[in-house]
């Protein structure tokens, strides 16, 4: 049967705001059974928001979450990691509103988390088992999530670039899959954006450091990690704002053209929508529970 995880350890890290262009200082904290994830503003007393789909407030290039005068922005990259890795129970905390971006990827919070190692917890964990098709449209972008015995996502994108037309791709995740196929992947923009969001007072922290930039003839930094890099980080964008439901899914999400608007709005109408799924405990659920890359994570019962 599976059960819940948490951290076994607290870990640190520190990085700047991608929109704010701040410094902040990032702890993972352990927490109890059926806590979830919430995150902890310490430069504000040590207010909690909760990490779910009824909290999301702030969508600008990035998902963000609001709860009184809390608020905690850019959160969809931890998000993922932590999902995908199996942490089911955490504490984030922070001491300004924006999560690090790091290299723009998922891969140093999975070093994090790894650094932290897990450790296995008494309750059982349940799964949000999609029992019949849920979508969302809004024009030539949709969304759904579709009956499955695994979780799976197709993503697809199409943009109108030179370097950049059409990208698909269609994978079932596993940890050892989201570490090595979906976590590396960078956040992109296009170049003739990166002044108009500095305009708006986004992207201030945005460097070659963190973020791939698509010019006219190429992207900017040296190299891509893989050649349909960008598809895979939409892939691990909604990962990350799918794990606002709160439980990890079992179902094949399917999402075209995709955003962090239409991500969030999928999520709460998932909630809502309380007939077309059902919880399930781990033994219900028949996804490969091995995970190669984690082998390294010492797993230590409670
Ligand atoms: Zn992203």
């Amino acid at each position: 049967m599976s059960v819940q995880r948490t951290l076994r350890r607290a870990t640190t890290c520190a990085g700047i705001g991608l929109h704010s262009g701040s410094k902040v200082t990032l702890s993972l904290r352990p927490a109890p059974a059926d806590f979830g994830i919430r995150f902890r503003r310490a430069d504000m007393g040590g207010l909690e928001v909760p990490a779910t789909a009824d909290h999301v407030g702030g969508i600008n290039y990035a998902t963000g979450l609001t709860r009184d005068a809390v608020k905690v922005d850019t959160v969809e990259h931890l998000l993922a990691a932590l999902v995908s890795l199996g942490i089911d129970n955490a504490v984030v905390e922070l001491n300004s509103p924006e999560v690090p971006i790091m290299d723009g990827s998922a891969a140093p919070f999975i070093y994090l988390i790894q650094e932290a190692g897990v450790k296995t917890q008494a309750a059982p964990r349940r799964y949000i088992k999609v029992l019949r098709p849920m979508s969302l449209s809004r024009g030539d972008k949709r969304i759904a999530l579709y009956p499955s015995d695994h979780f799976k996502v197709t993503y697809s994108i199409a943009y109108d670039h030179p370097l950049l037309r059409e990208q698909s791709r269609t994978l079932r995740l596993s940890e050892s899959v989201f570490v090595d196929e979906i976590a590396p992947a960078r956040t992109f923009t296009f170049l003739k954006e990166v002044e108009q969001l500095r305009q708006r007072g986004l992207a201030l922290g945005g460097s070659l450091e963190n973020a791939i930039v698509i010019g006219e003839t190429g992207v900017l930094n040296n190299a891509l990690r893989f050649t349909d890099e960008f598809v895979r980080h939409k892939i691990l964008d909604a990962i990350g704002d799918l794990a606002l439901l709160g439980h990890p899914v079992v179902g094949h999400l399917v999402a075209h053209r995709g955003g962090h608007g239409l991500h969030t709005a999928f999520a709460a109408q998932v909630m809502a929508e309380k007939d077309a799924w059902t919880l399930v405990e781990g033994a219900a659920v028949s996804a490969p529970q091995a995970a190669g890359s984690l082998a390294a994570v010492p797993l230590e019962a409670e």
